[in-house]
C-alpha cells in the first residue's frame, strides 16, 4: 500500500530513564561455559559445516559453524521448522537479482538466490506483487493470473514455487484485494459501458456484471478518493489514486473472483498472502473490514487449512488488536516498526520512558491484546518494510543499534519479516517510496545487479556489498544471519509465551521468560551503550546454561559464572535450565 500516510503509530507504554551513549563496546573475556556460547567468527571458511551443526542443533545450542552464506553448495537443512512461526524475506523483485542482464531482477533471480536465502536462515518469502501491470511497484494488477513480463513467464514462477516446496520455504504473495489497475479489464469494460450509456438512464447488471465490481455513484460531493469516469457523468472510488479503483468487495461476484484467484494460486503451491491494505476495503469502517476479512479467511483455508495470511493494517496498536478478531492469523505490527516505533524509541533512548523494561512490557501487552481476540495470533514482526524509511536511517548508521533493533524484533514472539537489504544496512533517502526500494547490493563484480527503480533519486547506498559482509564476522548480515538461525533452533524463542521477570540497571536490562512447552527459556536484554552485571543468584535461573546469545562483535562473548550474567552493550543472551 501507498500514497498515504498514516499519522497514527503509536507510543506503548510508560516507564523510566536511559540515554545510550556510543555503543563501543569492551570484549568481555572467554566463558568457562565455552561451548555453548561458541564465537560466530569461526564460521567463515567455505565448506565446513553439517554434521556440527546437526548435532549442536539435537542439543539445544548454536551450531559450532554458521552456513558460508549462498555459497551455491547443497544448503543447510539447519532451521527447524515450528509450523508458521517462520522467518520471512520481503522481496522487491525489480530491485533484487538480475538473472538476464535487463537490469531488472526477476523471478529466476530470486531462485538463484534461494541458497542465499535459506543460508541466512529466511524459512519463508514474501514477494512484493508479481503480476502484470503498468507500474514499477505493481500494486495495481491487469490480470490476477500471470506474471509480469519484466519479471519472468509462468513457466519461472512454478520452477521457484517447486524449489521454495522443495527446500521448505514458503511462498507468499501480495495479494491485492482492495483494488485493480484502472486499466483491468473488469475496470475497462465498466468504464466503457457507462460512457455509452444515456445520461438519464440507469445502469443494468444484465448488460455489463462489471459496474457491481467498483462503486460507481453520480454522486459529486463524495470526495477526493472519487474520480470521474472520463466522458460521462459518473465517478468512482479509488482511495489511493485514480488509476487503483477500488473494488466492491461485499459483491458475491466479486467475492468469486477473489475466491478464484487464491484457489489458482494454492493450487500452484503457494502457502498464502500478504493481503495489501486491509483498513481500506470499506475506509473508516473497522467492523465491515473485519466481516470480509472474517470471509476471506475462512474461504482461504477452506482451500487450504495451513494457509498463511498476514493482514497490512497500517494502524495503532488498539486498531491492530482489533483486527485480530477477523481469525488473521498475522497482522504487521506497526506499533513496533518504523523509526517512530517502539523498537527504535527503546533503541535510540531519547524519552526516558522507552526503556528495555518497557519494551519487555509491551510484549507482554501485545499478547494479552492480540490473544484475547484470536488466541492463535501470530505477531507480525518486523522494523521496516517497502513504505517505510529503512532501519539504517533510523540509527545514523550506527551498528551497534542497528543490529539491537534488529536483535530485539527477531527475539520476540511470533513471525519475523525482513525486508531485503535490511539485513546489510542498506539505506533509503527521503520519503519517495522509490529511494526504499533500490536495488541490492550483491557484489563489487556487479554480477546479477538491478537498476534503481526509474524514479529513485540519486544517492548514496552506504551499504557494504553481501559479498564483503560475508567475509566479516563483525558484519551486520553475519548478526542477522545469526538471530535468524537461533530464531529457528530455538523454538519458545519463535513462539514461546512471553512474561517479564525482572529488570535491571535502571531498567535498561531486563530479563523476561518464554514458555513452550516443554521449553522454558530465558531472553536477557542490555539496551544499553554499557556492559552490565546481571546477578541472578537470587531467582529462578540459578542453575542454567547459555544456549545463544546476539552480541554487536563477534569477539564479545557473555560470561556466565558464580550465577552472574556480563552482557556486552547492546546484546541479548539466551538461556535455558540445566538438565
Ligand atoms: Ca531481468
Amino acid at each position: 500500500m501507498m500514497k498515504r500516510v498514516f499519522s497514527c503509530l503509536l507510543i506503548l507504554f510508560v516507564v523510566t530513564a536511559c540515554q545510550p551513549a556510543n555503543p563501543q563496546a569492551d570484549s568481555v573475556s572467554e566463558d568457562k561455559n565455552g561451548k555453548s556460547t561458541q564465537n560466530q567468527s569461526q564460521g567463515e571458511t567455505k565448506g565446513e559445516t553439517q554434521t556440527t551443526e546437526n548435532e549442536q542443533t539435537q542439543s539445544g545450542t548454536m551450531p559450532e559453524v554458521l552456513p558460508v552464506i549462498g555459497s551455491g553448495e547443497e544448503p543447510l537443512k539447519s532451521v527447524q521448522n515450528a509450523g508458521n512461526y517462520r522467518n520471512y524475506y520481503e522481496i522487491y523483485v525489480g530491485s533484487f537479482y538480475d538473472s538476464d542482464g535487463d537490469g531488472i531482477g526477476d523471478l529466476n533471480g530470486v531462485r538463484q538466490k534461494l541458497n542465499y536465502i535459506a543460508d541466512m536462515g529466511f524459512t519463508g518469502i514474501w514477494l512484493m506483487p508479481i503480476h502484470p501491470s503498468d507500474t514499477y511497484h505493481k500494486y495495481d494488477v491487469k490480470d490476477y493470473y500471470a506474471i509480469d513480463p519484466a519479471y519472468g513467464s509462468m513457466q519461472d514462477m512454478e520452477a521457484l514455487i517447486a524449489e521454495c516446496r522443495s527446500r521448505d520455504i514458503a511462498l507468499i504473495l501480495d495479494f491485492v484485494a482492495n483494488h485493480t489497475a484502472d486499466n483491468h479489464p473488469w475496470f475497462t469494460e465498466a468504464i466503457r459501458y457507462l460512457q455509452k450509456l444515456p445520461a438519464d438512464a440507469e445502469p443494468k447488471a444484465e448488460e455489463c456484471p462489471y459496474i457491481d465490481y467498483y462503486h460507481f455513484t453520480k454522486d459529486s460531493t463524495k470526495g477526493k478518493s472519487y474520480h470521474l469516469v472520463d466522458g460521462s457523468n459518473w465517478y468512482y472510488e479509488g482511495v489511493f489514486w485514480g488509476e487503483m479503483p477500488d473494488l466492491n468487495v461485499d459483491h458475491p461476484a466479486v467475492r468469486q473472483e477473489l475466491k478464484k484467484i487464491m484457489d489458482f494460486w494454492l493450487d500452484k503451491g503457494v502457502s498464502g498472502f500478504r493481503l495489501d491494505a486491509v483498513k481500506e476495503f470499506h475506509s473508516g469502517k473497522t467492523a465491515k473490514n473485519i466481516e470480509f476479512l472474517d470471509w476471506l479467511v475462512k474461504t482461504a483455508k477452506a482451500k487450504k487449512e495451513d494457509v498463511y495470511l498476514v493482514g497490512e493494517a497500517w494502524s495503532d496498536f488498539a486498531e491492530i488488536a482489533e483486527y485480530y478478531k477477523s481469525g488473521l492469523p498475522s497482522l504487521f505490527n506497526f506499533a513496533l516498526a518504523t523509526g517512530e516505533g517502539k523498537i527504535a524509541q527503546v533503541v535510540n533512548g531519547k524519552q526516558a520512558k522507552h526503556t528495555a523494561k518497557s519494551f519487555a512490557e509491551a510484549m507482554v501487552k501485545i499478547d494479552e491484546s492480540f490473544s484475547a481476540n484470536n488466541p492463535d495470533y501470530m505477531d507480525g514482526l518486523f522494523v521496516a518494510n517497502h513504505d517505510n524509511v529503512r532501519m539504517a536511517n533510523y540509527f545514523k548508521g550506527d551498528l551497534g543499534k542497528i543490529k539491537m533493533a534488529a536483535g530485539m524484533y527477531l527475539t520476540m514472539t511470533g513471525v519475523s519479516f525482513t525486508y531485503y537489504g535490511e539485513e546489510i544496512g542498506m539505506v533509503s533517502s527521503g520519503t519517495k517510496d522509490e529511494n526504499k526500494r533500490t536495488a541490492m547490493v550483491w557484489q563489487k563484480d556487479g554480477k546479477g545487479q538491478t537498476r534503481n527503480p526509474e524514479n529513485a533519486d540519486e544517492f548514496e547506498q552506504t551499504a557494504r556489498p553481501v559479498a564483503e559482509q560475508e567475509q566479516d564476522p563483525d558484519s551486520l548480515i553475519r548478526y542477522y544471519q545469526k538471530a535468524l538461525h537461533l530464531r529457528q533452533q530455538i523454538p519458545a524463542l519463535a513462539a514461546g509465551k512471553v512474561s517479564v521477570v525482572r529488570a535491571y540497571h535502571g531498567d535498561k536490562a531486563v530479563v523476561i521468560t518464554k514458555q513452550l512447552d516443554p521449553q522454558e527459556i530465558i531472553v536477557v536484554y542490555n539496551i544499553s551503550a554499557e556492559p552490565v552485571e546481571i546477578d541472578l543468584t537470587a531467582t529462578d535461573w540459578a542453575d542454567s546454561k547459555v544456549i545463544g546469545y546476539l552480541t554487536t562483535k563477534a569477539a564479545e562473548v557473555p560470561t556466565w559464572q558464580d550465577r552472574k550474567l556480563r552482557l556486552s552493550p547492546y546484546s541479548i543472551v539466551i538461556m535455558d535450565r540445566k538438565e
